[in-house]
């Protein structure tokens, strides 16, 4: 028998569980930890509201979570309820899946005002993450600043953009809701520190921007390369210059749209304001050798909100090697150290798609096996539950998730797929054990 204890209930960790499974089938248990009550990790914390049929993956997490040799410890953090060194004296192998939930910084002055934010922070809001469903952002000014050309900055863009009724089919959380029917956000304006050959958005998420029923997207024919430039790109990258060429060309907009602009060769270089946001100062760049180097020459978007979507990094757990540089842990293709490895965002930094967490998980769990071909005589589950009882930690299980998702469910908006709970204590309530 091997005990696998793996942290973090997102697509790293139960692809990794999967890949368990098929490895040792009835010759392995595994225990998914994690800090919140639910789980899913970035399907439900992460990806867009609006976007339910990348969500629907989440079903296959759930058929691995219901077989017997799997079982969810939700509630429970490394770190803060037992330690790393803990676990690995229960369990052969630990595997951190805690993906990159921590926004990296602009490094800007004035990124320390109200109403700037990361995006792990306002996805967070939106998404109902209980860290960030505080936010309160102000969305009383019509311009908002959103930093960074990948697809969290099209994601926070397009929820931006989105009428009521475009978000009433999403599960978006209803202070959200609430919040951004009385936005008065009429323009939101992308800075991309390079130009359009070096986004990172990819062509079916630009492509949502052309569908919006009050917004439309706005790009500068100007910035766009010639033509004849895209045949050197990849199909993907191909695929959004075309849609940022149509972008350009479309002359029908309505006036009254809440307009998504794309502002490329655009740096910014400090957020300015008294107590408040009130402008960010952008430098325009040219691109050299690939770098985006600022030409001297500046200007000033007056806006009232500022989300940087720049990035992520791991947050780091006490005694786990961390790669500062990298935002990650120290890994050597995901050995930290023995018994201890990382995958998924964890492992290789915040790229890729959920799909590309499937072949990591696979990999990781052929290295553990290679590293510990047998029996070590851990204890395990047992083990872990004497601890839990011992701390009183108030372990929350998959079948207790199962009635916290009844409630969501029960409780949704007409047409919306769930209301999910943004505090702990309503999570812990609704399963039905205190
Ligand atoms: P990302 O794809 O790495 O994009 C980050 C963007 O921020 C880049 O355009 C980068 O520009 C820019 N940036 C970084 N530092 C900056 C700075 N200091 N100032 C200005 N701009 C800066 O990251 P992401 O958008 O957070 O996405 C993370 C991952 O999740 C990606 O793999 C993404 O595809 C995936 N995702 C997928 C979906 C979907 O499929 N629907 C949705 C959301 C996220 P440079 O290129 O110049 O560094």
């Amino acid at each position: 028998m091997r005990h696998i204890a793996i942290v973090g209930s997102g697509p790293a960790g139960y692809y990794t569980a999967e890949a368990a499974l098929k490895q040792w089938g009835d010759e392995v248990r595994v225990d998914i930890f994690d800090t919140l009550p639910v789980p899913f990790g970035l399907i439900r914390t992460g990806v867009a509201p609006d976007h339910q049929s990348i969500k629907a993956v989440a079903r296959r997490y759930e058929s691995t979570a219901l077989t017997r040799n799997v079982r969810f410890v939700g509630n429970v953090m490394l770190g803060r309820d037992l330690s790393v060194a803990e676990l690995q004296e229960l369990y052969d192998a630990v595997i951190l899946a805690t993906g990159a939930p921590h926004d990296r910084k602009l490094g800007l002055p004035g990124e320390e005002l109200p109403n700037v934010f990361g995006s792990a922070a306002f996805v967070g809001w939106y998404n109902g993450h209980p860290q960030f469903a505080g936010l309160h952002p102000d969305l009383s000014h019509q311009t908002a600043v959103v930093v960074g050309n990948g697809n969290v900055a099209l994601d926070v863009a397009r929820i931006l953009a989105k009428s009521e009724d475009e978000l009433a089919d999403s599960d978006i959380v209803a202070h959200a809701l609430a919040g951004l029917h009385d936005s008065a956000v009429r323009r939101i304006v992308i800075l991309g520190r390079r130009g359009p050959h070096q986004i990172a958005m990819t062509p079916k998420e630009l492509s949502e921007l052309a569908k919006l029923s009050r917004a439309h997207p706005v790009v500068d024919a100007a910035d766009l390369p010639p033509v004849e430039a895209d045949a050197g790109l990849d199909t993907g990258l191909r695929k959004s210059l075309g849609h940022l060429r149509a972008f350009a060309a479309n002359e029908d907009n309505r006036p009254d749209d809440v307009t998504v602009e794309f502002d490329f060769f655009a740096a910014p270089r400090a957020i300015l304001g008294e107590g408040k946001v009130e402008a960010v100062e952008v430098e325009r760049t040219r691109l050299v050798d690939g770098k985006a180097v600022g030409t001297g020459e500046t200007y000033r978007i007056p806006a009232g909100m500022v989300i940087a979507c720049i990035g992520y990094q791991t947050s780091p757990i006490p005694d786990v090697p961390y790669d500062e540089q990298g935002g990650r842990f120290a890994n050597e293709e995901g050995r930290i150290a023995p018994g201890l490895y990382c995958v998924g965002w964890a492992r290789r930094g915040p790229t890729g798609t959920i799909g590309t967490n499937r072949p990591d998980g696979f990999a990781i769990i052929e290295k553990v096996a290679v590293d510990i071909p047998g029996d070590s005589g851990k204890p395990g589950r047992p083990g872990f539950d004497a601890l839990a009882e011992q701390r009183g930690l108030q372990v929350v299980k998959f079948t207790d998730w199962q009635k916290i998702d009844e409630a969501e469910v029960a409780a949704a908006r007409t047409g919306a797929p769930r209301e999910k709970f943004v505090e702990v204590e309503k999570m812990i309530e609704a399963t039905g054990r205190v």
